[in-house]
């Protein structure tokens, strides 16, 4: 491609409230516009990435027999109400007819699958899709890291077996790791948790990046990763268990309503305080939630309790199950009927504080198991820095932030059974599919591979997904003898089956180095003032200044073909060491 006839419009600035680095080179450097909240345009140069990643998952869904299909992105409303997802809050409707715009396909491909597959002889059997998604995201971020319209490459296994179907999830796995290294990104799998697709097994693909939404909690010692979503809580004692504990007395605390303002007002540390929090289950029922005072209680894990996602109750529905006004809610003196469960730290706590179930006032001396009804105690917090390791007792957590890039999922037969999909198996019994679903953000990797491979001046693509492999700067398209170096160059290299971009305009040669450090192809050429002075071209690698050498224009061809050569091998290499 030639930039005279090439749609890349760079921009000098990016606008103001792009704050992710991936988002702001992508627009400055003419790969996407935005279109509305969390929608965006590819440009070309965008496509063509886009188009290099789907490539590479194509690739690999291959050799593990994978089935490409093309899904709709209409669903029917009654389809979404076989499994219950009707319901699901990020769901876009398409009016005017009852459709749900495609979020994921696990009813979509469950549906094909129930009226085609009848016999164990045709499993196992692995299908995906590379395509648009919707979904109703609250707060889109960061450009193409979260949109509400956005790519994706979903798979989905079906197996006899819950062995078959784990040795499917093992595979499919592995196959999502070889994806992101050959894509040139460092990915860590982590356990994770599996949020409204449900299911027993997930693990979670982090780009590892400070600007990450996730917060990856990590073993010192093992190794081990997890979603704090899904870290378990090793339980940290509030107080010695012989501590005497006084009568519990009532204390009047007039607009003292937090954990600070109670901890500054009685004096006492914020680990010594329950904090009392009503939730409204799935099934539509109230339920407290005790947390010690200086944790946070875990959504991910109080969903897991409650088998779906619970809200926090509106200030009226707290009045009603506690008789108090948000802030003074407590475990003491609540109907039997309410159900209450606990983190398990708040079993340590012996000398408490906690709310009195009335406007003003708190009851302090409190002991769980004398002065309420022992709860249900669970993991119910987050892990932090600091806290033991769940996997081996002399590691110690520590934390790093993350772009979730995939996810996959065992699913057992959440789909199949509720949809009630079956085959025959080898004694002539009727049996539920065991499935795997697996999800990976091809527009959001676009982006994550930015946040990784980038640097002052701009994008640095590992060659695998650059949208051209070289660029040629033409610095002086007035000179015939510069011309004639940089149009052979061009037509060698694409002979030679290369991507190569021709920066032929008539622009100052400032604006085009700026340019072409600024898109990030990989492999650069600069045919200039060498030309006439020894005939040689500027040669280097956009990753490193210093790479830079003066070849000879007849061994041009071949020496950029040895860079792209070394770029490949170096990401290869990489796939062929990497255990995820
Ligand atoms: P998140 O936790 O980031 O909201 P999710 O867990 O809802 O994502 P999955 O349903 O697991 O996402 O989707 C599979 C993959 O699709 C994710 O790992 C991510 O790479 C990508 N993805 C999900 N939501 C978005 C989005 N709004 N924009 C871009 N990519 C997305
Ligand atoms: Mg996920």
């Amino acid at each position: 491609m030639r930039a005279t006839q090439a749609f890349i419009p760079t921009l000098r600035e990016a606008p103001k409230d792009a704050e992710l680095i991936s988002h702001r080179l992508l627009l400055r450097a003419g790969y996407i516009r935005p279109l509305a909240s969390g929608v965006y345009s590819y440009l070309p140069l965008g496509l063509r990435v886009i188009n290099k990643i789907s490539n590479i998952l194509r690739e690999e869904m291959d050799r593990v027999a994978g089935n490409e299909f093309f899904f709709p992105a209409l669903i029917p409303r009654e389809l979404l109400e076989e499994s219950g997802r009707d319901k699901v809050d990020v769901l876009f409707t398409a009016k005017p007819h009852d459709y749900f715009l495609g979020f994921t396909h696990e009813e979509v491909i469950t549906d094909v699958v129930r009226n085609t597959i009848k016999s164990y002889k045709q499993l196992p059997f692995l299908g995906y899709q590379i395509q648009t998604k919707f979904r109703n995201e609250p707060r889109p971020r960061g450009g193409l890291i979260r949109g509400r319209e956005f790519l994706m490459l979903d798979a989905y296994t079906f197996d006899r077996s819950e062995e078959d179907a784990l040795v499917a999830y093992k595979k499919v796995r592995e196959s999502f790791g070889r994806m992101f290294t050959r894509c040139g990104l460092a990915s860590i799998a982590i356990q994770a948790d599996s949020g409204a697709i449900g299911g027993s097994l997930s693990e979670e693909f982090m780009v590892l990046s400070e600007d990450g939404e996730d917060t990856v909690l990590r073993c010192s010692v093992t190794g081990y990763a997890a979603n704090a979503e899904r870290c378990e809580a090793i339980p940290v004692p509030a107080e010695p268990a012989d501590t005497e504990v006084a009568a519990m007395e009532e204390v009047s605390t007039p607009g003292v309503k937090t954990i600070e303002e109670v901890s500054g007002f009685l004096k006492v540390d914020a680990t010594r305080l329950i904090k009392t929090l009503v939730f409204v289950a799935p099934d539509g029922s109230p339920v407290i939630a005790l947390v010690r005072g200086d944790r946070e209680l875990n959504e991910a894990k109080l969903g897991r309790t409650l088998g779906g996602p619970a809200r926090l109750a509106e200030p009226a529905v707290v009045e009603r199950v506690t008789g108090a006004p948000v802030g003074f809610a407590g475990p003491v003196g609540l109907p039997a009927s309410v159900r209450i469960i606990a983190d398990r730290e708040v079993a340590t706590v012996r000398d408490g504080v906690v709310g009195a179930n009335k406007a003003d006032a708190h009851f302090q001396h409190v002991l769980p198991g004398r002065d309420f009804p022992e709860p249900e105690y669970l993991d119910l917090r987050t892990a932090v820095a600091g806290d033991q390791s769940p996997i081996d007792a002399s590691g110690v957590l520590y934390t790093q932030r993350g772009i979730e890039v995939g996810h996959v999922f065992y699913l057992g037969t959440k789909y199949s059974s509720s949809m009630r999909a079956e085959y025959d198996d080898v004694d002539g019994t009727a049996k539920f599919f065991e499935m795997g679903c697996y999800g990976l953000g091809v527009s959001r990797t676009f982006a994550a591979a930015i946040e990784q491979h980038h640097d002052a001046d701009g994008i640095v693509w590992p060659i695998t997904i650059a949208p051209y492999a070289v660029t040629i700067i033409l610095v002086n398209p007035a000179d015939p003898a510069q011309t004639e170096a940089a149009e052979t160059l061009y037509s060698d290299l694409q002979a030679a089956g290369l991507d190569v971009l021709l920066d032929d305009r008539v622009e100052r040669p400032g604006v085009k180095f700026k340019d072409g450090d600024l898109i990030g192809v990989p492999v650069k050429v600069t045919v200039g003032k060498g030309v006439a002075d020894g005939g040689t071209l500027e040669i280097g690698l956009r990753r490193d200044r210093n790479s830079k050498q003066a070849v000879p224009i007849a061994d041009a061809s071949a020496h950029v073909l040895g860079l792209v050569k070394q770029l490949k091998d170096e990401i290869q290499a990489n796939v062929d060491t990497h255990v995820v």
